[in-house]
């Protein structure tokens, strides 16, 4: 069995105490995913206590076109820790992305996003796939600076500072450094974004010097991207800028075997949310058969972040276990699968294993 001490955990002293912490279900699957998540919580003994926010499709169509009710954020910036379920963004101009408002609202500058094969129990594409993406998450197109200038032109504006690329670059070698990491790469399109990405790159060189246990390598970001899709041994960390990351992490969490398999994490200062990297997966709803692993995994990183590595590694190595014995959601099916179950039966297997 791969058992796992969960990184990071060594030198944190642990806490007993129990902690409040804010927990939205979510649409679509996010209610099956993170009910089946607090069930491994509430079973590991996690030492929190949730308090449940409602925000997304059902507030959207309430009429707050933001999604949230004004209350919930006087919860999130109390409790400052949220596992937060997948939400569906209605279409249509007049709603605003809820998941960019809240990245932005509580300053959650560093999206990481661990995207990692477990072959050979899981199919996947590229049995050595290790790689964490740190996303930057706040900057970018995703500022919200979009203007229709007529009837037949728009316009979105890129927006990257010196501040923002300082934090999410020191954050990255500051997390290779932590997690037992060897190289930071950084991935940008200076060549042709001269100024934005260019200023990008630059922090990152004047920032790498502090790290000369690092190593550095940068890549443009298309051919890094395809280096990635065929040698993801190659990598270790990534920083990227925030379109890219959130498109690059996609695509690696689906080269591990499923994008329901990735978790993550959004830091900042203050506040720190956990969620899967997937969306709300609409087409397979209420039909029990999620992946939950996603949510687990992030779960597994909030203990982590709260100082309970204990039952981080608990969690983590049951869910393991689990996977390894080939109890799998038919997401993963393939010729290691031993038993195909759906979601709260898979929660209800690492329960089995803790
Ligand atoms: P998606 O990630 O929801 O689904 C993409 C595909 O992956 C679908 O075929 C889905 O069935 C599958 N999939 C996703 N998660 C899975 C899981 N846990 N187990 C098994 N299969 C899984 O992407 P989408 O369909 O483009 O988006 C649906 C909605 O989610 C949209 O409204 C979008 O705005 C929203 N979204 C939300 C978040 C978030 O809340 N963080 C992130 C991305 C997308």
């Amino acid at each position: 069995m791969q058992t796992h001490t969960t990184q990071s955990s060594a030198s944190q002293s642990e806490t007993a105490e129990n902690i409040t912490i804010t927990v939205a279900l979510g649409d679509g699957i996010g209610p099956e995913i993170t009910q089946a998540t607090l069930s491994i919580l509430a079973a590991a003994g996690a030492r929190i206590t949730p308090e449940f926010i409602d925000i997304g499709e059902r507030v959207y169509l309430a009429g707050h076109s933001s999604g949230i009710h004004p209350a919930a954020w006087d919860t999130l910036r109390r409790n400052k820790v949220f596992l937060k379920g997948p939400i569906t963004t209605p279409s249509g101009s007049g709603y605003k992305s809820l998941n960019v408002t809240i990245r932005k609202s509580l300053g959650l500058y560093a999206n990481v996003r661990p995207c990692i094969s477990y072959a050979p129990f899981v199919s996947t594409l590229h049995p050595s796939m290790d790689v964490v993406i740190i996303r930057e998450n706040e900057e970018d197109l995703y500022a919200g600076i979009e203007h229709r200038q007529t009837d037949e032109v728009y316009q979105c504006l890129k927006l990257i500072t010196r501040p923002g690329c300082e934090k999410i670059i020191r954050y990255a070698f500051e997390y290779a450094r932590s997690h037992g990491r060897q190289k930071v790469t950084c991935m940008v399109k200076d060549n042709i974004m001269k100024m934005t990405d260019g200023l990008f790159y630059k922090v990152f060189q004047e920032i790498a010097p502090d790290y000369p246990d690092i190593k550095t390598e940068r890549f443009i970001i298309d051919i890094g991207s395809a280096k990635l899709a065929t040698r993801p041994a190659q990598f270790d960390v990534i920083v990227t800028l925030n379109l890219y990351g959130d498109i690059i992490s996609d695509i690696a969490a689906e080269m591990t075997g499923s994008v329901g398999l990735a978790g993550s994490a959004n830091i900042g200062d203050h506040v720190a949310m956990f969620e899967a990297i997937h969306g709300s997966a609409p087409d397979i709803a209420e039909q029990g058969i999620a992946n939950p692993s996603g949510m687990i995994l992030s779960a597994v990183m909030m203990l982590i972040h709260l100082r309970q590595a204990d039952i981080a590694t608990q969690i983590h190595n049951a869910w393991l276990t689990t996977i390894e014995e080939g109890i799998h959601t038919s997401d993963l099916q393939g010729s290691q699968s031993q038993q195909i179950v759906g979601t709260a039966a898979f929660a209800e297997a690492v329960i089995a294993r803790l």
